[in-house]
This record gives structure tokens, sequence and C-alpha cells, in this order.
């Protein structure tokens, strides 16, 4: 199949990858494997390390304890990727190396079968370090990991890191950091990371006229507009509920370049981004970080009493669309699920749909997600003509950024189908 994508010399920004002919919303441009990938740490225990879906009990790697398998056919699918990785897991028990560490080394040993490898737009030789504009800091932290690699992979081929520019540790490590890509789920939870060199030629905009859906570790890159022929495809990078100064730092930061895109010449949604009064909503700015670690250690109880003071009416002066309110509104209705508190949850879910609605004005997946969660609340509690409201507007984004075939888009479907069968019997 003729490819639908190329890649070009784009004006100021180096390579880009472009539309070979007119594009309609919704379509599969590209579609590919990753030259390596790895199910992150975090979720390693909850991941098959094969084919990357979710169990609740999975078969352990008996020799290095940390591979994760559904069962004896994705174990045995997975050991020409895991022979080496299980050796060197071993060599450095009971310590497991960061997702990086693990990222690149698997690089390495996949470069060592050449033969597996597939033809790419854009080779690993060609793929940006980035060394020389990285702070010192951050260079220092990466010398470390760097020491770390050549520790892991000492028992398998002490060499071969040493030989091979590409591959030399430092430069390896620092083509990881800026051109992996979380590899998520249906729901856009991280559960891997992989490096898939072609998809690094992607430039990134604020607004992007693509999105990156993962099926297991399979990446489909989709248009979610009509695009013309040789107009430049791009991705987002980041997520971008954020003002134009700190999507710009934080682009900065991890990728070393300053967005020049549209959304941040213009700084257009700042005014509603920041809306209400800086001393309003300058604690909710300041909370979220606390927020997110008790999130993360899933203290949902402490949590949701947090956020319930920060958002009670009184200090109020904040409107919806302030993105940090509408963070900690997200994480309110985070605890809420957690804690099994339907009618509060559904009153934070619906608070956040607006600022959704005028921050994705194109479909993105994570708009689309948030109108399931909510309809799926709705549902529950019986508000059978909401759910279907906005299980329709789910929909609308869903088969544009998800496509009919998910997984996700059919699971929609269903609830849907549901809902207008219960409204039928009332
Ligand atoms: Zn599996
Ligand atoms: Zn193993
Ligand atoms: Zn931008």
């Amino acid at each position: 199949m003729a490819l639908k994508v190329e890649r070009f010399a784009c004006p100021g920004k180096g390579n880009g990858l472009r539309a070979t002919h007119s594009v309609q919303a919704g379509e599969v441009l590209y579609s590919a494997e990753p030259l390596a990938c790895c199910v992150s740490n975090k979720c390693a225990k909850d991941v098959c390390h094969s084919c990357f879906s979710r169990h609740e009990s999975l078969l352990r790697c008996s020799q290095c304890k940390v591979a994760r398998y559904c069962n004896i056919t994705c174990q045995k699918k997975a050991w020409s990727d895991h022979k080496r990785e299980c050796q060197s897991l071993r060599s450095v028990h009971p310590r497991v190396p960061t997702d990086s560490v693990r990222l690149a080394a698997r690089i390495v040993f996949r470069l060592l079968a050449p033969s597996q490898l597939s033809p790419e737009l854009y080779s690993l030789e060609e793929l940006d370090s980035h060394l020389n504009d990285m702070a010192e800091e951050k260079r220092e932290g990466l010398s470390k990991l760097s020491s770390m690699l050549q520790l892991y992979l000492q028992h398998n081929n002490p060499d071969l890191t040493q030989d091979t520019p590409t591959l030399h540790p430092l430069s390896l490590l620092a083509k990881v950091a800026c051109n992996c890509f979380t590899i998520s789920d249906g729901e856009l939870q991280e559960i891997g990371v992989g490096l898939y060199p072609s998809m690094s030629l992607l430039n990134h905009d604020c607004r992007p006229n693509c999105v990156m859906l993962f099926q297991g570790t399979t990446l489909h890159l989709r248009s979610v507009r009509d695009i013309h022929p040789t107009e430049e495809l791009t991705i987002s990078y980041i997520g971008v509920l954020s003002p134009t100064r700190e999507r710009r730092a934080q682009l900065l930061d991890q990728y070393h370049f300053i967005c020049q895109c549209q959304l941040c010449s213009t700084t257009c949604l700042d005014p509603l981004m920041l809306g209400g009064e800086e001393e309003a909503w300058t604690p909710l700015k300041e909370a979220i970080p606390r927020l997110e670690m008790l999130q993360t250690n899933g203290n949902w109880e402490e949590l949701l009493q947090v956020c319930n003071s920060l958002l009670a009416p009184g200090g109020g002066a904040v409107p919806g669309g302030n993105v940090y309110r509408l963070r900690v509104t997200d994480l309110a209705l985070d605890a809420c699920v957690n804690l099994a508190q339907w009618d509060s949850a559904l009153h934070y879910g619906a608070e956040t749909l607006e600022p959704y609605r005028q921050y994705y004005p194109a479909p993105h997946p994570a708009h689309a997600i948030q109108l399931m969660r909510v309809a799926k609340l709705q549902h529950f509690l019986g508000h059978l003509k909401d759910a279907e409201q906005t299980l329709r507007l789910a929909y609308d984004i869903m088969r544009i950024t998800h496509g009919n075939e998910h997984a996700l888009t059919s699971e929609l479907i269903r609830k849907l189908e549901e809902c207008r069968a219960e409204m039928g019997r009332d």
C-alpha cells in the first residue's frame, strides 16, 4: 500500500512529515510497530509485557521475576525480545533500571538482530539527541542513567555501545528522552514507552491536526480534521491544558524548542485559562503538585477533602474555565469515583465539560474520554436522557480519534444502545 505520508524539509523546524494527498478527518495515516518498547515500571505488575493488555493476574517470568505475561503464548512470543533483557535484569537484581534505561537497552538488543528491523522514514542515526543544547543539570542526570545502562548491558555485550556512535550510551539515552512516545491504553492511561523512529518526524503544535492512538503496542496516527495535500502533519507532545507560558517552558525543557504555533503566538486562550483574580487561583495552582501526589498514592479521602475545600463556594471566585480550577475539579472527580461517591462525582464531572469543549475545538481523545466518564455516571444514576446526549457527543469525537473498530468505541456504542433501550421502557 502506498504511504499516505512523506518526509520533507520543513522551514525553520528541520524535518517534518506531510500528507501526500488530501486527507479527511478520522483517516489512519500511518500505523507502526515500535523499534523497541517496554512496559513502564509503575504498571509492570498489571500489564502483559508482550501484548500490553491489562490483567488482574499475570504469569511471572521465573528467571528475572520482573516480566509478566497473560499466558504461555504471550511469553513465548516475547522471548526473542526478552531473552537478553532477562539476563540483564537478573544481573542487576533486585534493582530494576528506569524505564528509559530499559528502553535504551531494548533498542541495543534489537539492533543486534538487524534482519528483524522494518524500514523507516527516519533512522535512529538521524534522531536528534539535543545533547549540545541541554542544560548542564539535565546532562548530569543523563550521565548517571548512562552509567546504569552500561552496568545493565555488561553481561550481554560490553563493547557494543562503545563501538557504534549511534549507540553511545549517553547519546542513545538523550535520543530516547526526546523521541520516545508514551504508550497509553484506550483511556489514555500510560502503560509503557516505545520508540517509533518515523513518527519522530512529526513536529509539535498545541492545536495539532493529528493524534496518536495505540492498540497494544501498535501506533496509529489519525487525522482529526481535513488536511490539504502537502500540509504539514502535527501532533501535540504535551498536554495542552496549560497557559502559553507553561506550555512553552515545558516544550523548551523537554524538547528544546520554543513553540511558535498559532495558539502560542496569539496567546488567545490565556484570558480563559487564567480567568479570575490571580490571588484567587494561586492557591489552586500551588496545591496541584501535592494533590497529584495524593492521587498517585491513592490517598482518596484526603485528596477529596482538600479539593472540596479548595473548590468550596465562597473561595469560588475562580471561573470554571480557569485551568487550575479545572485540574483540581478533575482530581476531585477521580477521588469521588474511587470513593464511590457517585453524586459528587457527577457534579464535578459535569462542571468540567464546558471547559473541555472550549479547549478542544477539534476532536481530541481526552475530550471523548471525559465525556464518556461523565456519561457513565449519568447512566448509573438514572439520568438517561443526559447520558444519551453525552454519549452521542463522545461518539462524534471518538469515531474520528479512535475509529469505529476500536474496542472503546464498541463499548461506547453498546452503552448508547443500552441507554436507548432503557429510555424506551419508561
Ligand atoms: Zn499478553
Ligand atoms: Zn525474564
Ligand atoms: Zn504552541
